[in-house]
């Protein structure tokens, strides 16, 4: 979608840290980073929020989640800990209209969330 920021840098439109790209995701850094590490994983494909996706799209959250839980192990957090967590909706804070799964770490985490 050529008015979706997600997928703008997906396609090298927009530029981002990119730490990870395959055939189904891709994972750059957050701009406003809420911990030490904060990396942003994100389908391929624009889907606009949880609510949107299908029983065609589980294996793409599997491995949307297994690609977080890779980088979270390279970015040395296997042990510490961190979270994964995905807005969806306006009562969660979700700004970005792509499906996006947050990996926090690098520090403790505070719970319940805001
Ligand atoms: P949400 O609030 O929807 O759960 O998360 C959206 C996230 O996207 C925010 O943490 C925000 O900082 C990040 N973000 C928004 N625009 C950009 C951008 O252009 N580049 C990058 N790298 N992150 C962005
Ligand atoms: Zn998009």
């Amino acid at each position: 979608m050529a008015d979706c920021i997600f997928c703008r840098i997906i396609s090298g439109d927009v530029p981002a840290d990119m730490i990870h790209k395959d055939e189904m995701v891709t994972a750059f850094r957050d701009v406003n980073p809420q911990a030490p590490t904060h990396v942003l994983i994100v389908p391929n494909k624009h889907i606009a929020s949880l609510n949107d996706l299908t029983g065609e799209d589980k294996a793409l959250v599997g491995h949307i989640v297994q690609t977080a839980v890779q980088i979270a192990s390279s970015e040395g957090l296997a042990e510490r800990g961190f979270r994964v967590v995905a807005n969806c909706g306006p009562e969660a804070g979700q700004s970005v209209d792509h499906i996006h799964f947050h990996l926090l770490g690098g520090r403790a985490l505070g719970w319940p969330p805001g």
